[in-house]
């Protein structure tokens, strides 16, 4: 038997995907680099990786439990975990819940504005281009996602807020807004790939009440607001008794 030697297949901002022995399969390294804006802010996180790894393991396999098809395999260590192997979709879908970030930039609407009903946004996922909002109509014109698979994105994007808005709650966390990204795999299924973790959404801790000390997301690398580690490391925890709580009750 011929040994695999696990080949670099891309380095990304937060991770590196590594080829494995079976070409359907990828490990995925999580870094403890730290980006935003578009990479001009550059830094580390200590165990962000670990952590990282480890909230979105156990959200992506929870998640498969509530319907959702996941690339997730295996977390085989603090830091890395097996994926299947997908063509990812250059869209990058956010949805909010609660108005922050850009959408208060580019809209006028106040921080924290709840809103009526949850909103489902696509980005191009081009860093180049700084990742612009895309119209429906960009959308299919750029030939990224055909009708029907826009309609299975946006239905997803719900599903996925709805099932993540009750198992953040649980935790004592609201779930502002998030970023998810797809892929197809070979048979061209939709999966959702990538991660979801305190880099990716935006979490407010519903024990504190101050704007500033209930963030516990990378809004505090980006607003330099301190105690990054133990913001992760919070959520991490609370992720991870309310995963032990769920399956103790099933
Ligand atoms: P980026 O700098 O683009 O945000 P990351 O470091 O976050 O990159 O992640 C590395 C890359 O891996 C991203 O481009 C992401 O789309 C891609 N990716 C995530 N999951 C999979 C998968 N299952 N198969 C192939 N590529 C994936
Ligand atoms: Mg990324």
């Amino acid at each position: 038997m011929s040994e695999h030697h696990p080949e670099k297949r891309y380095e990304g901002k937060a991770k590196i995907l590594y080829s494995t022995a079976d070409p359907d399969v990828l490990l995925t390294y999580f870094k403890d680099d730290a980006t935003a804006f578009n990479a001009q802010k550059k830094g580390t996180i200590q165990g962000k990786g670990e952590m990282n790894c480890t909230i979105a393991a156990a959200l992506l396999q929870w998640l498969e439990t509530q319907g959702i098809p996941t690339h997730f395999i295996e977390q085989t260590k603090a830091d890395e975990m097996l994926v299947k192997a997908v063509k990812i979709l250059p869209v990058e879908v956010v949805v909010r819940n609660i108005a922050a970030g850009s959408l208060c930039k580019q809209t006028g609407l106040a921080q924290g504005t709840v809103l009526p009903q949850p909103l489902v946004e696509f980005y191009l996922k081009d860093d180049d281009l700084g990742d612009p909002l895309l119209t429906r109509d960009r959308l299919m014109l750029l030939q990224i996602v055909t009708a029907e698979q826009l309609a299975r994105l946006q239905d997803y994007a719900l599903r996925i807020n709805g099932l993540m808005q009750g198992f953040f709650a649980r935790c004592q966390i609201t779930l502002v807004d998030f970023k998810i990204e797809f892929g197809t795999d070979k048979t061209g299924t939709i999966l959702l790939a990538d991660e979801i973790s305190p880099d990716t959404c935006r979490l407010w801790d519903q024990t504190e009440t101050d704007p500033n000390l209930r963030v516990m997301d990378k809004d505090r690398f980006r607003q330099d607001l301190g105690n990054i580690e133990n913001a992760y490391q919070t959520v991490q925890a609370r992720v991870l008794a309310q995963v032990q709580q769920l399956q103790s009750l099933a």
